[in-house]
């Protein structure tokens, strides 16, 4: 469901210019499960926003169900980008004053679509998130826990083939944390929906089926492939 060919990002930082990824490749199969690695300021939430067409590639090439991001214009980019892949925020990254349902509907809503329309599928987004009897309560009114699941519900609503999760639980307690995990891997195994998650923790990678490890730009490892170790 997505390709990345010789991938290479680089900011400008003062008057020089440096590069954050670098010759990276990879393919995702539909339904996998990756847990991307690697330490602070390795370019896993830079390497996760290109992915969603968040941001632009330097060059190289990303593809999501063999359409190039980088070959669309704005619109079509983001359109695209709504259908095809939901993201997931640390920070849940919802609007204070929308209520759940209303944070739920709002990718569909952006894309000029009525809200009947989309009644039935929020309902049913409730319920696999567990948060039916919260509809109308604003994210103030939520934990932390409870504003993840709807932004996981919002990263549902157009039925996207991927997820994109950058450090979904890093701002949760272990156990509210673990609900998620368990939630996102539902996700994948019912819905067979392509999961790729940031993580700093090792235990979560257990919810997935490949780690990607990132060093400096660069993968290092890939469980996917043979050999290939992150030295120290
Ligand atoms: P963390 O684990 O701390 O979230 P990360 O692996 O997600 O780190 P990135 O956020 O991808 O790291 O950042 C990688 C590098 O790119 C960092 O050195 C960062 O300073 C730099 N960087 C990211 N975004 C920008 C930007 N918009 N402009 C300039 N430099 C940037
Ligand atoms: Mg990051």
């Amino acid at each position: 469901v997505l390709e990345i060919k010789d991938l290479y990002k680089s900011f400008k930082m003062g008057n020089q210019v440096v590069d954050i990824l670098k010759n990276v490749s990879m393919k995702v199969n539909k339904g996998e499960f990756i847990s991307i690695m690697g330490p602070s300021g390795s370019g896993k939430s830079t390497l996760l926003y290109l992915m969603g067409g968040l941001d632009k590639i330097t060059s190289g090439a990303i593809a999501i169900n063999g359409n190039k991001l980088s070959s669309m214009n704005d619109s079509t980019e983001s359109k695209m980008r709504r259908k095809d892949v939901g993201f997931i925020f640390q920070f849940y990254n919802l609007i204070p004053n929308l209520n759940v349902e209303e944070n739920i509907l709002l990718p569909v809503l952006l894309d000029g679509k009525k809200r009947k329309d989309y009644i039935k599928k929020v309902d049913q987004l409730l319920e696999i998130v567990g948060l039916s009897d919260r509809r109308h309560h604003t994210p103030r009114e939520l934990s932390g826990g409870q504003q993840q699941r709807t932004s996981i519900a919002r990263a549902l609503i157009n039925d996207p083939d991927i997820i994109l999760a950058d450090e979904p639980i890093g701002n949760l307690d272990s156990k509210t944390g673990t609900g998620i995990l368990e939630l996102l891997r539902d996700i994948n195994r019912t819905k067979n929906k392509t999961v790729i998650m940031v993580t700093h923790s090792k235990e979560s990678t257990a919810y997935g089926n490949r780690i990607v490890n990132l060093k400096d730009g660069e993968i290092c490892e890939d469980s996917s492939d043979l050999g290939g170790l992150c030295l120290a």
